[in-house]
Order: structure tokens, then sequence, then C-alpha cells
């Protein structure tokens, strides 16, 4: 009868967190080219904030290997 008392939790600052953080600690975004996730790069420690693609490719704008929408040239 002993009614399950969770402990207060503290402040979670559940913004923009949809999905459980990874094993590793290091932050990880998706692709807004591919739509791939990538995981947090040492290169972009300066520029995290505004990294959006998972590689040079995707930031170029050029389609990956699994190009969608072939044209069947
Ligand atoms: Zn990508």
């Amino acid at each position: 009868m002993t009614a399950a008392l969770q402990p207060a939790h503290p402040a979670a600052t559940t913004a923009d967190m949809p999905r459980m953080r990874k094993k590793a600690d290091l932050p990880s975004k998706t692709c807004a080219h591919c739509g791939r996730p990538f995981s947090w790069r040492r290169k972009w420690s300066r520029v995290w904030d505004e990294v959006r693609y998972c590689s040079d490719a995707c930031r170029s704008g050029r389609m990956p290997k699994a190009a969608t929408g072939n044209s069947g040239n």
C-alpha cells in the first residue's frame, strides 16, 4: 500500500530531444540532404550549430550514392 513516490526530477529540458540519447555522449543530427543521422565530429566543433549535412557531398548538394529519383540516363 505504499505509493510509489518518485523523486522530483530536476529541470529536465526536453525541448528538442525527441529521441533518447545514444551511448556516446556526442550529439547527433540528421542530414538535411540524405536524411541520414550523423554524429558530432571534431571538425564541426566550431560550426556544429550550423552543420546540417553529414558530409561535404551532401553539403555541396550532390546526390549521395543512394540517389533518389534516378533519371535513368
Ligand atoms: Zn547526408
